[in-house]
């Protein structure tokens, strides 16, 4: 059977956020529902390094590195706010930098093998992180770094970074705005915050056809996710041809979760799962890296992560009982059909002449 590499760290609980949603406990309720599944046992792991300074001063300014640095020594065991958002404690730090570590060392494992797929569980999350501040819970943006290591220090050309954080994946954007090596995907709930992700916002120059917005409608459940990736990213994919895929994977677009107001189960976390492993094995000899961003409902977010496993393990799911399913809006096949024609209008690398 196939394993994914597990990176952890319990440095990663030591990142407090007094009360905060972004909370250790989402981590402990993941690794106990693994455990609960006769999973976690069966799983290689491996400690991830703090990430190298060097690496890690390529995408945020050493002046923001190093105020963070010193804010999370003087914030204190609970935590104190370092934006509207971010809640930063004195184990924020040296966690930040071994969740980055982690982005970083799964790659290397990916590219080196023997193991094709990794999932990072690691906090903070990151791809809110910009080059010069903390925003939305994020310290650095790990799947940022990792991409930057495939390319700059293994010597990739091509890397596919799919992000289904029911949030913009805005900092990744941004990183690689301008880079074609980079094509990056970010479905979100259109205009949840921070508001960006435009479907018209598709890179400048070199760059430009390299970022696809999805910004979905409120509501949008399995179906609605599968459909899009079926339309947009196989063929986004097989025009690419990535060397290695990352994930960010935010489970927060769960119907259950507070911070959007999405429709997708752990059923459909699994699927989406499935399908990047596909293009993964049709494109890139199955290499596969997922780093864990957003999702707050602790008990959703365990069992959406499980599904993530058990696809990755080939399990057979075992039936699990959802968190009540709040009523959410139904998407009409019109306004997602439109939705997705325009972005196909749009995408350069979707017209068949190019
Ligand atoms: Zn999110």
């Amino acid at each position: 059977m196939p394993q994914p590499l597990l990176f952890y760290s319990a440095q990663f609980l030591e990142h407090q956020t007094a009360g905060h949603p972004e909370s250790p406990d989402r981590l402990r309720h993941i690794l106990n529902t693994l455990d609960q599944a006769d999973l976690f046992s069966r799983l290689p792991r491996k400690e991830p390094d703090p990430i190298d300074l060097a690496l890690l001063y390529r995408l945020h300014d050493p002046e923001y590195v190093h105020m963070l640095e010193r804010f999370s020594r003087e914030a204190g065991e609970v935590g104190q706010r370092i934006d509207e958002d971010t809640v930063v404690s004195t184990g924020t730090y040296p966690a930040a930098l071994k969740a980055a570590g982690a982005a970083v060392d799964m790659t290397r494992a990916i590219l080196d093998g023997p193991y094709t797929t990794a999932f990072s569980l690691v906090r903070p999350p990151g791809h809110h992180a910009m080059p010069t501040h903390t925003m939305g819970f994020c310290m650095f943006n790990n799947v940022a770094l990792a991409a930057l290591y495939a390319l700059e220090v293994m010597g990739l050309k091509r890397v596919l970074i799919l992000d289904w954080d029911a949030h913009h994946g805005n900092a990744t954007e941004h990183m690689f705005y301008q880079d074609p090596r980079v094509l990056f995907v970010s479905w979100h709930q259109h205009l949840n915050w921070p508001g960006t992700g435009a479907v018209t916002d598709m890179g400048v120059g070199a760059g430009y056809g390299y970022n696809v917005n999805i910004p979905l409608p409120r509501g949008s459940d399995n179906g609605d996710y599968l459909t899009s990736f079926e339309t947009l990213v196989t063929p986004l994919a097989a025009r690419f041809q990535p060397e290695l895929i990352l994930v960010s994977a935010g489970y927060d677009a769960h119907h259950a979760d507070l911070l959007s107001h999405m429709g997708l189960n752990a059923t459909g976390f699994s699927l989406l799962t499935e399908q990047v492993m596909k293009l993964a094995d049709r494109h890139c000899s199955g290499r596969a890296g997922f780093i864990l961003e957003g999702g707050y409902h602790t008990h959703a977010l365990a069992l959406s992560v499980l599904g993530s496993f058990q696809t990755l393990m080939q399990e057979q799911a075992v039936p699990v009982k959802e968190p009540f399913m709040s009523p959410t809006p139904v998407v009409t096949h019109e306004t997602l059909h439109e939705l997705l024609a325009q972005i196909s209008q749009l995408q350069p690398l979707l017209r068949s002449h190019l």
